[in-house]
């Protein structure tokens, strides 16, 4: 998909059986730009290529019995051998499974930080599990299971890109997004100010705060949408917040006035 050049700051390696499924999204957006500007380099490689016969088969029936196929494992095996000779030894080897841990912005954070990553997208039942010892880690991108480890692969390398410096154009956005600190993002609104939904409904207005141009105000209700959210929507993620004062002080009191609430 792209050569290495000296601007590259993060290289991913893809093995899949459907190449195009995982090339197509990284043609447009943010990462098709990152990828053009080689700030990422991105390479796919199709699992087939690394089979030996003739009909290029990647997969054979369970031992023991049992529905579904199985993703063989020496074509796997080959294929991180190919990656290691020729793009390096990846710094991570990442297992897409259903069974693995579940994927979170810390991983992404975490995994933002090595240089070079190499995803295994499975396929039918999934791997052989001699693949498992090949990989440094099996992450799962929730507890769902879908065909195959092509868009859990594109879901973690665009969580990952997307800290890399450069890739996304305002990186305050990052910064400030949900999840970053432990908080939900507070709402985002746009032009018009007011909008009337249909010929009689409701006028929808923006809140009054963000059309003052007072920047001290709309910092300050920011906040506390953004901990108002995240306390009524994910109040697990506030256990491991890291807040500031003015937004421990706005905690505070909105639990003090939801307790009010409960105990009238
Ligand atoms: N039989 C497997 C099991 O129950 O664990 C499921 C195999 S799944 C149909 C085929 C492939 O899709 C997996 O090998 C994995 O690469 C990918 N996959 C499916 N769901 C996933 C998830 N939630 N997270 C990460 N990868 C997933």
């Amino acid at each position: 998909m792209s050569g290495f050049s000296r601007t590259v700051s993060m290289t991913f390696d893809i093995v899949t059986i459907f190449p195009r499924v995982i090339e197509q999204p990284l043609e447009a957006g943010v990462l098709g730009r990152a990828i053009e500007r080689g700030v990422l380099d991105v390479k796919v490689h199709d699992l087939r290529r690394f089979t030996t016969d003739r009909h290029h088969v990647v997969d054979d029936v369970p031992y023991g019995g049992g529905p579904g196929m199985v993703l063989k494992p020496e074509p796997m095996f080959r294929a991180v051998d190919f990656v290691e000779a020729e793009r390096g030894r990846p710094l991570t080897v990442i297992l897409t499974s259903p069974q693995g841990r579940r994927f979170t912005q810390a991983d992404a954070r975490r995994l933002a930080a090595c240089q070079h990553i190499a995803l295994l997208c499975g396929r039918y039942e999934g791997f052989d599990e001699r693949v498992r010892g090949r990989a440094t880690e099996e992450l799962s991108i929730g507890d769902y299971v879908l065909t195959g480890g092509e868009l859990p692969a594109l879901v973690i390398l665009e969580a990952v890109a997307r800290l890399i410096p450069g890739v996304v154009g305002d990186e305050q956005s990052v910064a400030e997004d949900s999840f970053s600190r432990g908080l939900l993002d507070f709402p985002q609104y746009t032009r018009p100010a007011e909008l009337t939904v249909g010929e009689s409904g409701p006028t929808l207005r923006v809140p009054e705060v963000l059309l003052s141009g007072h920047h001290a105000e709309i910092r300050r209700w920011r906040k506390r949408e953004a901990v108002s959210r995240t306390l009524t929507r994910r109040p697990d993620l506030l256990a491991t917040a890291s807040l500031d004062e003015e937004e421990k002080e706005i905690l505070r009191a909105l639990q003090d006035d939801r307790m009010a609430e409960w105990q009238k």
